[in-house]
């Protein structure tokens, strides 16, 4: 890895060289305006910005990684197809991600993948204002069926958004196994795809993910997928924010 890449993502221009070494699966959260009060604000990322993002992702000729294709027992480098795909993935399900997401999604030509709580559905990121994270609404039944006939994808993020390494086996498989299955009676497709909350996970819950009959997972690690990469280890790229910094607004002033 270059010591000048950043670790989390705002635009390719750093990344260029390096996405070309597997494939890059970029991790968002919330999309539009921050709301007064919110502790993270990098993970909101603006409207014009996202689709900014998405237009240079296509300009440089990127298309989605069908996150489908993941699952059908190929390996990671075989659904890549050569170079060029590239996975979007929000985690949580927000109403924002709809709202200021799809407009972009569609005008660009991405898929993504949405994340579901479970038990959460059409309430909100109860799990985080115990932090003193602002609230913000997640999508109900009839905006992810909206999410889904845009031609996008939703997954598994839990029932509760639960930190599944401190369950207990038969806890952490409920987690895991009924959001599966509530999200599949809901909806009436196969859920494929899971995301481990915080990105917490350990050997033991990656096999519940397994035994409960998901193809992929992914994780908070920063990294590019190959190979070698377990489709229920994948590493993802934090989308974020960035402000111009003090040095970079020095050096953008005065040169
Ligand atoms: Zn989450």
């Amino acid at each position: 890895m270059s010591a000048q890449l950043p670790t989390t993502y705002a635009f390719l221009a750093p990344f260029r060289d390096y996405f070309s070494g597997g494939l890059p699966v970029l991790m968002y959260h919330k999309l539009g305006p921050r709301p007064p009060g919110v502790r993270l604000k990098g993970l909101y990322i603006g409207e014009k910005l996202f689709a900014r993002q998405l237009l240079e992702l296509r300009q440089a000729g990127y298309r989605s990684l069908d996150f489908d294709a993941l699952a059908d027992d190929v390996p990671v480098q075989t659904a890549k197809t050569g170079a060029g795909r590239i996975g979007i993935s929000f985690d949580d399900g927000y109403v924002n991600v709809l709202k200021y997401g799809l407009g972009p999604l569609e005008e660009h030509g991405f898929q993504a993948l949405q994340y579901i709580v479970a038990d959460n559905i059409g309430g909100g990121n109860d799990w985080d204002l115990p932090e003193g994270e602002a609230y913000e609404p997640l999508m109900d039944q009839a905006q992810i069926r909206e999410w889904l006939a845009a031609g996008h994808l939703i997954g598994s993020h839990t029932r509760s958004h639960a930190k599944l390494p401190e369950l207990s086996v038969a806890q952490a498989r409920e987690e895991i196994g009924a959001s599966k299955k509530k999200l599949e009676d809901l909806f009436g497709q196969p859920i494929l795809h899971f995301c481990y909350p915080y990105g917490f996970w350990n050997e033991r819950v990656r096999d519940l993910v397994i035994e409960a009959g998901y193809r992929t997972a992914t994780t908070t690690q920063f990294g590019l997928n190959d190979a070698a990469t377990s489709p229920f280890e994948l590493r993802r790229i934090m989308a974020r924010y960035q402000s111009w910094g003090l040095r970079s607004l020095r050096q953008r002033l005065f040169g």
